[in-house]
């Protein structure tokens, strides 16, 4: 079996599965937040009942990180659903925006959008709060009201994205019926060169196989090149399986995997015993290529979906009127830190947005100096608009007073996030073109797609 099915064959508490089998599966952590867990919460309670309790307290985790920081009064309400709901479940994991459990969340737009308007308890990112504050753990599965949930297979769990009418469903009974996928393999070999990064990685395997290439299917990601790859790496590649079509990503367990999961959960109390799995020798794919890690250069893909490939130095003739570097896929400490290596003494030509992922990754910034500057400084001094206000912010478009949101007809943006199909940052005759945040940074600098490795050499 591979890699994904032997995390279902364990949660369907089975010896063996196969490709296109239907199973009931246990799930171990279900995670909401403030667009679908309103939803949620209305299936949960229309089928179970006004007064159900959900099957396990401490198996539900709710994450506000969508719509928040705008005035929008119905997002605003959405997080008091939220908080009213994990009051009457007492429920231990909800990262709230505001440290009152009795309190509303109101942003307050006269303060401006920079500086920082959450609690003590806020996380940012659902699927970048998700592993940092201890929730993934190897051999699970874990399923999760957005897409980008399989983001948490970096961390060889079961991790896959589910509508509200399942996530209601499982809230009630801790069980999903799952058709097994077919597994595709990606055997990375090789090592990434200077100036081409994870993202890089991803872009290249979409445009291989197509934005519907791997529809419902496994990706597995393995071979001798994972080694060389951080957590963070491996959370950009997973994070963008959807953006194939992909049920899932999943890759192996390691020890890089269990330095993190073991410093997260001890930091955060959340269970700390885990089971890992391995493929088995005689496992059964239904596609396999290879992929040389230190042939690829840096990738871009173009309007309008992430399969449409190319490489950055293919589209210098291509001018841009933003950046932005943002979101669980590139809004890392270590995806900032790769934006700073390129821009650092140097300026920005174009409007360029930062929105770290976590109020922890903001710290990070902060407090990390290169000499006599803070990341954070080094990036302002560039001409970078950065909010401490961590959330998806434009990634998702949102609200017309979102932070860095596309509000204009014909605007062009490279972005560091995840999907580019039209409308996505805002106006749906906007385009973005996918890229890693170190050609973010060179393009940003040009004010036209540009390679990375012209500002990396020198
Ligand atoms: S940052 Fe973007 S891709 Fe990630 S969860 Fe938020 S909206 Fe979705």
């Amino acid at each position: 079996m591979t890699l994904t099915e032997k995390l279902l064959a364990r949660a369907a508490g089975k010896p063996r599965v196969e490709a296109g089998e239907n199973i009931w599966v246990k799930a171990d952590v279900l995670m909401t937040h403030d667009v679908c867990g309103p939803g949620t919460i209305g299936v949960f309670k229309r089928e179970f009942g006004a007064d159900a309790k959900v099957w396990d307290r401490r198996r539900v985790v709710i994450i506000p990180d969508h719509y928040i920081f705008t005035a929008d009064s119905k997002s605003n309400r959405n997080v008091d659903i939220l908080r009213d709901f994990a009051r009457e479940q007492d429920l231990p994991y909800f990262y709230d925006v505001i440290d009152d459990p009795q309190g509303h969340w109101v942003f307050d737009a006269t303060k401006g959008n920079l500086k920082k308007q959450y609690g003590s308890n806020y996380a940012g990112v659902c699927h970048a709060a998700l592993p940092a504050k201890g929730h993934t753990r190897p051999g699970e599965v874990l399923f999760g009201t957005d897409s980008h949930t399989c983001m948490a297979g970096a961390f060889n769990q079961f991790a896959t994205g589910i509508g509200n009418t399942d996530a209601g469903f499982v809230m009630g009974t801790g069980k999903l019926l799952i058709k097994v996928p077919e597994t595709m393999r990606f055997r990375l070999e090789g090592r990434l060169q200077p100036g081409v990064m994870a993202k890089d990685i991803i872009l290249h395997v979409i445009g291989e196989i197509g934005f519907d290439g791997a529809t419902y299917r496994a990706m597995q990601f393995d071979g001798p090149g994972i080694s060389s790859l951080s957590m963070d790496d491996r959370m950009t590649i997973a994070n963008m399986a959807i953006e194939a079509g992909g049920k899932n990503g999943i890759f192996p367990f390691d020890t890089r995997t269990a330095e993190y999961v073991e410093t997260r959960t001890r930091l955060n109390g959340t269970t700390m015993n885990y089971e890992p799995v391995e493929a088995d020798a005689d496992q059964k794919f239904v596609y396999e290529c290879v992929v040389e890690l230190d042939q690829l250069e840096p990738t871009v893909a173009c309007h309008p979906d992430p399969g449409q490939r190319k490489k950055a130095k293919e589209l210098s003739h291509v001018k841009l009127d933003r950046a932005y570097v943002g979101s669980c896929t590139g809004g890392k400490t270590s995806d900032f830190v790769e934006f700073a290596r390129v821009l650092e003494g140097r300026k920005v030509s174009i409007d360029t947005f930062g929105v770290p992922a976590t109020p922890d990754i903001v710290r990070d910034l902060q407090t990390t100096r290169w000499g006599a500057k803070t990341v954070w400084q080094i990036l302002e001094d560039a001409g970078v608009r950065l909010t401490e206000n961590a959330g998806c912010a434009a990634c998702l478009g949102g609200p017309v007073d979102t932070f860095g949101r596309m509000n204009q007809a014909g605007l062009k943006c490279i972005s560091a996030t995840n999907r580019n199909f039209p409308g996505r940052m805002g106006h749906k005759e906007s385009q973005v073109f996918l890229a890693s945040p170190a050609t973010v940074a060179a393009s940003a600098i040009a004010g036209r797609i540009t390679d990375p490795r012209e500002y990396l050499i020198n």
